[in-house]
């Protein structure tokens, strides 16, 4: 049921010499074989870029578009097998694989039709003999680099808008879910794009990105992952002055206020929580709930915890599989451990399951105290740390009282309190009684080590231009 695994460079399909195992996080047993890039392959990969970029940047975004709608429209009618792949090297549920997928084609949707609207604009001339424009140009070839907790969406994000705003593109997905990527490359092929625009290579994350960013070839760095990592790569990035667009998590604060719709709340951050087996950068992830409302608000999302069945995401009735990988399984143990022992109360869940895989219940803590290892660090998996407030000048404090800064969560009927948490707390995107807070034509992206830039919207496109001004007499 898996897929070949190979590089994708300069239009060709490479099997590679030295590989590594892909393993299906639901049974802990190896897929298949990812063939890791030689420094020469590396090389290869980087002259196509190269060569690709001086024709693509030629093509007029009308043509673009058209590619890229193609792609979408390839990635569509192959969803059910492209969200298989995904599920079996990820682990999702397929559900979520399939709605992952279908939003990926609808960000390649999104930029086939934003890259007609790359405007300039046009400047009064203080003399009547000239005119005076600004236009937008592709920055260059683009190395980007995507993690696996979102192996469709993550990947589109970057290579649509690369590809849309006229540059060429080498990818490197993650080697823990390689297989959705490479379809991704396969529908862009399958839709016409040139050869060389797009290249997918795999290895050792730290050499790959080191040998891609010492080029002068690459202009632009676009890198989603944790903060830690990011910062290394700014860091290497600017030795050349590139361009950075940095995604890196976060770790959400949701804020119930006392007159909310407690229930209402309960019921949609569960859903968000558990989503992915809480393995998303802007899942809600830190609880604050008015005291007065705590308990109420505890006995619906327990219940909706309770009420997820844990299982292999390719099964029908599992509605969250694993977390991805041995790490996030000791990353919860600990967590788990850590705030039992300060004085944090188990309400649900806590047992890793199943003999084989990597399945962890959904868990959730209440009275979890600040000093909490998980109040502080991103939980990235399926934990879920409550804690009472009192009121919203100390609960401002404690939302805005770590480093991160990408998303964050207000639950309340008082149009006062929605206006004075959104202003208040420090993140790149704030859900007032929702929590859909990423589309394809939204802005997305975090403040403080939460990254810079963004992906989506027309900021996505603009992340991958850069302006000239021109003065004609
Ligand atoms: P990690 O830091 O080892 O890797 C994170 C991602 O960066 C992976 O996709 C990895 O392939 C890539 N990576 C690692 N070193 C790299 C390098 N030198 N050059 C280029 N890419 C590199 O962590 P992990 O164990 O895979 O994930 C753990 C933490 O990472 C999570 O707790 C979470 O905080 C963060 N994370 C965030 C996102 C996100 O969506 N922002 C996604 C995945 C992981």
């Amino acid at each position: 049921m898996y897929r070949d695994l190979k590089l994708y460079i300069d239009g060709e399909w490479i099997e590679g010499s030295d590989t590594i195992d892909v393993i299906n996080p639901a049974i802990g047993e190896s897929l298949g074989k990812l063939p890791l890039a030689t420094p020469a392959e590396l090389d290869l990969a980087l002259q196509s870029a190269s060569t690709a970029f001086a024709t693509w940047r030629t093509v007029s975004p009308v043509e673009r578009g058209r590619v890229l709608r193609r792609a979408a429209d390839l990635i569509r009618e192959r969803v059910d097998r492209i969200a298989s792949l995904l599920t079996l090297e990820q682990g999702k549920v397929l559900a979520e694989a399939r709605s992952e997928v279908l939003a990926s084609a609808e960000i390649f949707d999104w930029f086939a039709e934003e890259c007609r609207r790359s405007y300039g604009r046009v400047i009064p001339s203080r003399d009547a003999r000239t005119r005076q424009f600004v236009v937008l140009e592709p920055v260059g070839p683009v190395a980007a680099f995507s993690p696996w907790n979102f192996p469709a969406v993550a990947p589109a994000r970057k290579v649509a808008a690369a590809l849309a705003a006229g540059c060429s593109c080498i990818l490197k997905p993650s080697e823990e879910t390689p297989a959705t990527a490479l379809e991704l490359a396969l529908a862009l092929e399958d839709a016409g794009l040139p050869k060389g625009t797009l290249n997918v290579v795999f290895g050792v994350p730290d050499i790959v990105s080191r040998h891609l960013i010492a080029s002068e070839i690459i202009r632009k760095v676009s890198f989603t992952g944790s903060v830690g990592i990011g910062k290394h790569l700014a860091r290497l990035a600017a030795d050349g002055l590139k361009r950075v667009t940095l995604e890196l998590g976060g770790h959400a604060p949701v804020v119930v206020c006392a007159d909310a719709d407690v229930e209402q709340a309960a019921r949609l951050t569960a859903a968000a929580k558990f989503r992915n087996a809480g393995q998303v950068c802007i899942s809600p992830s830190r609880f604050f709930v008015h005291q007065d409302v705590q308990e109420r608000f505890l006995d619906a999302f327990v219940g909706a915890a309770r009420d997820l069945k844990t299982g292999d995401g390719m099964a029908g009735d599992s509605t969250m599989g694993p977390v991805a990988n041995e790490r996030r399984l000791s990353a919860m143990n600990t967590f788990l451990e850590d705030a039992v022992e300060k004085g944090g109360i188990l309400q649900c869940g806590g047992q890793h399951t199943g003999n084989r895989g990597f399945f962890f219940e959904p868990t959730v803590i209440s009275d979890v105290p600040g000093d909490a290892l998980i109040m502080n660090n991103e939980p990235f998996g399926p934990i879920a740390p409550v804690a009472p407030f009192a009121d919203l000048d100390e609960l401002l404090s404690r939302a805005n009282g770590l480093k991160y800064g990408l998303a964050a969560y207000v639950f309340t009927q008082s149009t006062a309190s929605a206006t004075r948490l959104s202003n208040g707390i420090e993140a790149g995107m704030i859900g007032v009684n929702h929590l859909a807070i990423s589309h394809a034509e939204t802005p997305f992206g975090g403040v403080r080590d939460s990254g810079m830039g963004h992906e989506g919207g027309i900021e996505g496109l603009e992340a991958y231009m850069q302006r000239k001004f021109i003065s004609q007499i």
